[in-house]
């Protein structure tokens, strides 16, 4: 895809976030080469455009934030998807999560409660040539039952406890991964065993912005 507003400075500042995230543990080429693709800096309000590959959050409006790179990467591994896979994404937020999961040739289907950033990535993302991408305005504790199962299901926001409708919508064998606490979460992931058989890994902690129930209409 050729982006008249990447720059070879983007390019490289971009080439050396990839560098940083493998010397800070991250594996997998699949994800390391997509986020060597994605334009963070167009997924960013302008005051912060210049910090864009910087291995760092930042807020993008509604109260919420885009998330780290490291974290982005963290959780694409965990969901342990190939090229083709159907995967849910509850929390589109600014869109980044969901732009690396394209690159990867993921065919999603993300959730967001807030309308603005709803609205916002429903534009962005085919602008920028990602169109394996449907957008829904809801809530993510739902989940898109109509749609399920998928071969993996990512939560970017913190929820409290375990989503419990959302279990149900992993393909068996499939994994979710989902930051699970209050004020600080536990990145844990859950694989699908059977119809009813559930197993749990937890890979450290970590800070998201709550997940909340129903659609936040503006008021
Ligand atoms: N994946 C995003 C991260 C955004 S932060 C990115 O790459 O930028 C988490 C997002 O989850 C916020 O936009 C928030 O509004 C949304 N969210 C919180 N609770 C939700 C729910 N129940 N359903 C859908 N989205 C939710």
């Amino acid at each position: 895809m050729i982006l008249e507003n990447d720059s070879f400075r983007h390019k490289g500042l971009r080439a050396r976030l990839v560098k940083e995230l493998e010397a800070k543990g991250v594996a997998s080429a699949e994800v390391l080469e997509a986020i060597g693709k994605v334009p963070r800096h167009l997924f960013l309000d302008s005051s912060f455009v210049k910090f864009a590959y910087r291995d760092m959050a930042f807020p993008i409006g509604a109260g919420q934030t885009i998330s780290q790179p490291s974290t982005v990467a963290q959780q694409s591994t965990l969901l342990n998807v190939k090229a083709g896979d159907r995967v849910l994404e509850v929390g589109t937020g600014s869109g980044y999560q969901a732009a690396v999961l394209c690159e990867m040739g993921i065919n999603l289907f993300s959730i967001e409660r807030q309308p603005d950033l709803y609205n916002k990535c429903k534009r962005l993302l085919p602008s920028l040539g990602y169109s394996r991408v449907r957008f829904y305005l809801g809530d993510g504790y739902e989940g898109l039952p109509d749609l399920a199962p998928f071969d993996g299901i990512v939560v970017t926001a913190g929820a409290a406890a375990i989503p419990q409708k959302l279990l149900l919508q992993i393909k068996i064998g499939g994994y979710m991964v989902v930051p699970v606490g209050a004020r600080v979460q536990t990145m844990t992931r859950i694989k699908r065993i059977s119809e009813d058989e559930f197993e749990k890994e937890a890979f450290g902690e970590c800070a998201f912005v709550p997940m909340l129930s129903g659609v936040a209409w503006n008021k």
